[in-house]
């Protein structure tokens, strides 16, 4: 049994619908397979959120609609900001992740390198592991104090240095990191926040994944690649041996001189 094989039970597997045999199967192969799992627990975080946060039948436009109603009002809510946000956001990010059930990666069928263009790939699976943060209840398994003190906490926990040239400022503070996935790879993740938007910053090993060739733009000294997805922007680049995948809901010029910071 191959990871696409895999990728095509997984929902009956939850769905307790496989014969004993093939669940075994399933199971023995997800123990495994790092990437496996990866897909294996997001489907697992997607079954939960539905099962908690949505109605049973819902329409799916009156839904969208009904979800969209309920992001935060610009400038509402003070401190303490990420449960309030997350609350408040929740449903609507369920409904997005819900969309991004669709997106090529969670069937297994990420292009590989130099075939055709990744960039889609790459940007659905930013755009989820952003929501995978935000959705999370702790998302941060450090609290910063500083880059200080987050970036030796990483250490031992990864299999490469992530390189991290700016450690937050007044209008862009850092507020912590936790080590997750990046389609088939660790990731660092480094939480920032401008005013009342997290942004996510993914450092993760660049090589083997479908990097965009075309459509890209210059940001600080690097060719990056930004796009908006699903009310996300995403802004991806490579240094060296290690690729960078930033996304926030934040305004995507700001975004990008964001970006131009963290690429220094
Ligand atoms: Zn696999």
């Amino acid at each position: 049994m191959d990871c696409e094989d895999v990728r095509t039970y997984l929902l009956d597997d939850h769905r307790g619908q496989l014969a004993p045999e093939l669940a075994r199967e399933v199971r023995a192969h997800v123990e495994r397979c790092a990437a496996c799992a990866h897909d294996d627990a997001a489907e697992h975080a997607l079954s939960e959120l539905l099962e908690r946060r949505l109605p049973q039948h819902p329409a799916p436009l009156a839904l969208k609609r009904r979800l969209a109603a309920q992001w935060p009002a610009p400038g509402a809510a003070p401190a303490p900001w990420w449960p309030r946000w997350r609350r408040a956001v929740a449903p609507a990010l369920a409904a997005a992740l819900v969309l991004a059930v669709a997106a090529p990666w969670l069937t297994g069928r990420l292009p590989a390198s130099g075939r055709g263009d990744g960039a889609q790939a790459l940007v659905a699976e930013a755009v989820n592991d952003h929501l995978r943060v935000l959705l999370s209840e702790h998302p941060l398994e450090v609290e910063s104090g500083g880059i200080h003190q987050v970036k030796p906490w990483f250490a031992g926990r990864l299999d490469f240095a992530p390189v991290v040239p700016f450690g937050g400022d007044v209008e862009f503070p850092l507020k912590g990191g936790a080590v997750g996935w990046f389609v088939d790879r660790k990731a660092a993740v480094l939480v920032y926040q401008r005013r009342l938007h997290p942004i996510s910053l993914f450092v993760f090993r660049a090589d083997g994944l479908p990097w965009p060739a075309r459509g890209g733009e210059r940001i600080g000294g690097v060719d990056a690649y930004r796009q908006t997805a699903r009310g996300f922007t995403v802004v991806l680049w490579r240094t060296g041996d290690l690729g960078y995948a930033l996304v926030s809901d934040l305004d995507p010029k700001e975004l990008a001189t964001f970006a131009s910071k963290l690429v220094g």
